[in-house]
């Protein structure tokens, strides 16, 4: 079977080759991400390969069904970039990796904070230039610290168990409870609660909808002042004109994200000899309490082995025209 992957890069070629070997599983890999400009380069191929920033909209779905296109493997958890209604009508079927490592995001989320808190990445320069001094490095003690966890699934209920480990007290919200997190000793509350309440507040529930600017002006306003925002999520979630307002005014006290709203034009590439076109991304990097990184929350060795290996058992699965066991469906 050929399935033309889309947005590839070396870490993508090397994982997905190496999980497809004794498989006839043939990969054409395509450097540029799926758009509507890039759509029919998927023409020939039953089955295609994306990830998080490639464009799935209704117009690209009509462009996939005009040529071969019956099968979308995301390479990713979340499918917020897909019309899976579009999708279902043309009979273009989607699958895709529920779980690979929530682990990889879980210990990302907690290295955000952690570097926020201590400002490893100020010390790190600051002790290479021979300058030992510790103005501007006062963080403060985690453990005792009240940490609200917005939606607990796989990745917010291993977040909310390492930072239980920290000896922080734990708050919760989501729209179902979660049993490891009640034995954890999560108390459940409502979204305005857990805003008011929480030194920290890391996102984990996925861009819906109803999700959609959850932290914003108005969020922001009910927060315990000075607090700390986490977003390993989907940059959506979050107002990021608001969170600009709120880290002016102080009422967020610092901000850690591996997501951006408008990431497809810049995560994944190497930008360093660009200007940097998106004025709202370049105020939000000259804050001293902001500290972005691009989508690596899953980036681990495990985490892409254990991608590269679910998405082969989907392709295999396809080809066999089995019941896809990660299909997506509109619900
Ligand atoms: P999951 O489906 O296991 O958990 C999501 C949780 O959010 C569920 O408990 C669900 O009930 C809850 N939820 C749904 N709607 C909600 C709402 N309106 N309000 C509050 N909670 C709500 O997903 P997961 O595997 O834990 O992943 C969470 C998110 O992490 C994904 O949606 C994805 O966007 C993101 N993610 C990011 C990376 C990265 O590299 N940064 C990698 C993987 C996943």
């Amino acid at each position: 079977m050929e399935v033309a992957v889309f947005g590839t890069k070396s870490y993508d070629r090397q994982f997905l080759q190496s999980a497809a070997e004794g498989t006839d599983i043939q990969w054409n890999f395509i450097e540029p991400r799926l758009t509507e400009t890039t759509a029919p380069l998927a023409s020939p191929f039953e089955a295609i390969c994306c990830f998080v920033n490639d464009e799935i909209s209704s117009g690209v779905l009509k462009e996939l069904a005009n040529g071969n296109t019956k099968l979308i493997a995301m390479r990713c958890a979340g499918y917020n970039n897909i019309d899976l209604t579009k999708a279902q009508e043309l009979g273009i079927k989607v699958a895709r990796v529920p779980a690979y490592s929530p682990y990889a995001v879980a210990e990302h989320a907690v290295g955000l904070i952690l570097t926020l808190n201590r400002k490893y990445h100020k010390a790190y320069n600051r002790v290479r230039e021979g300058d030992f001094s510790l103005g501007g490095l006062l963080g403060f003690d985690l453990h005792g610290k009240t940490v609200g966890v917005i939606g607990t699934g796989k990745i917010g209920q291993i977040f909310a168990r390492i930072m239980h480990g920290f000896g922080c007290k734990l708050l919760a919200y989501d729209v179902h409870e979660s049993d490891d997190c009640l034995k954890l000793g999560v108390k459940y509350e409502s979204l305005e609660e857990v805003l008011a309440q929480s030194d920290i507040i890391s996102l984990h529930c996925p861009l819906l909808p109803a999700t959609r600017h959850l932290i914003d002006e108005e969020a922001i306003g009910e927060l315990k002042p000075g607090a700390m925002i986490i977003n390993t999520s989907r940059g959506g979630l979050i107002n990021t004109m608001a969170a600009i307002n709120g880290l002016k005014t102080g009422q967020i006290g610092s901000l850690g994200i591996d997501v951006y709203e408008e990431e497809a034009e810049l995560f994944f590439e190497d930008k360093s000899e660009s200007v940097i076109q998106d004025d709202v991304f370049a105020r939000l990097v000259t804050f001293p309490n902001v500290l972005v990184t691009g989508h690596q929350g899953f980036f681990t060795q495990n985490a892409l082995e254990a991608i590269a290996n679910v998405t082969v058992q989907n392709l295999k699965e396809f080809a066999a025209s089995r019941d896809l066991t990660n299909e997506v469906k509109v619900t």
